[in-house]
């Protein structure tokens, strides 16, 4: 039995040394081949050299290296494609993911009932409330309109057979959202709690807006239904605006009232404006999505490797 850890790394110089110390030794426990598969993505630090000092002094070690900043999801796909252990991990470089739970990890999927073993945290200890409070609802949402079964508190950091791995790299869309992914491609998952860590060093890549935009392409990636909600608002609109034409014309006939009422005029103008605006780009955000897929471009451009 062989294990393949993935580590997509960014700017994680403080972080790599323990991590790499830490998860050494939680390996060399369970007494299996394994080999550890580090991703540069574009780091401006000294990642990059400590990565290449580790791979000199330990052969379980291999590292790939992209040509600039490509992105997390770009990092693990990289990961993904290169692995070749029986059992295949994606863990972050920053301890969030803690290395002690493997040994259990292993031995779930060992016992042949599941093929793969995710994570999640029970609580956000160290999280603002509003930012836990969007994320809560991003869970709902997502989980009411798409056939992505994502759990709340889901973190990447899973355990997998080969034949889950070799199913997600035959996804190879541009526009990836693996929590989406990982929950689509199916096969039975075991979800293992744990208490939540913070960062050991170095600073998270996220704030709150790159987090909403990672939600709403989420959404735009695994449903349909924003195209289907803006279809039906038009359908709606379309209706109030016959009826209170016909409140209108009797109004006139039976009161000989005419219609008076600038402001309320421009009222419903700007506000059936917006509407559309709104609902314009929705169908652009689809649109995007389409033009960056039909590229067809690589995921990523890696400019040198040790394997
Ligand atoms: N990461 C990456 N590329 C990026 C951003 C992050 O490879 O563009 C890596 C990062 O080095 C870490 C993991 O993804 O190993 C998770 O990042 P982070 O800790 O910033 O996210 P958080 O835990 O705050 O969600
Ligand atoms: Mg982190």
């Amino acid at each position: 039995m062989k294990l393949t850890i993935i580590i997509p790394c960014y700017n994680e110089q403080e972080a790599l040394p323990l991590f790499y110390k830490e998860v050494s030794k939680v390996l060399s426990d369970i007494q299996c081949r394994y080999e550890l598969i580090f991703v540069n993505d574009g780091s401006k630090d000294d990642t990059l050299a400590i990565l290449k000092q580790l791979a000199e002094s330990d052969s379980h070690i291999t590292w790939i290296s992209f040509s600039r900043n490509f992105g997390k999801e770009a990092a693990m796909y990289a990961g993904f494609c290169n692995a070749d252990g029986d059992y295949i991990a994606v863990m972050d470089a920053d301890m969030q993911d803690p290395p002690s739970l493997l040994p259990k990890m292993v031995e779930i999927l060992d016992n042949g009932d599941y093929d793969s073993v995710a994570t999640r945290r029970l609580d956000r200890k160290g999280e603002s409330p509003v930012r836990s409070w969007f994320a809560k609802k991003f869970y709902n949402i997502i989980n009411r309109i798409s056939d992505a079964d994502i759990v709340d508190g889901a973190r990447d950091f899973r355990l997998m057979k080969k034949e889950m791995v070799d199913s997600i790299v035959q996804m190879s869309e541009y526009n990836r959202f693996s929590k989406g992914i990982f929950g689509w491609v199916g096969f039975r998952t075991y979800w293992l709690p744990f208490e939540n860590v913070e960062r050991v060093a170095g600073k998270t890549k996220w704030n709150f807006f790159s987090l909403f935009k990672y939600a709403i392409d989420g959404i735009i990636n695994f449903s349909q239904a924003p195209l289907s909600i803006s279809s039906w608002g038009g359908v709606l609109m379309t209706f109030i605006a016959f009826l209170l034409m016909i409140v209108i014309i009797v109004r006139k006939l039976v009161f000989g009232d005419p219609v008076n009422g600038w402001a309320s005029t421009v009222c419903i103008i700007i506000f059936i404006g917006g509407i559309q605006l709104f609902c314009l780009g929705i169908i652009g955000q689809y649109i995007s999505k389409i033009y960056m897929e039909t590229k067809n471009r690589p995921h990523f451009m890696s400019i040198s490797r040790a394997f």
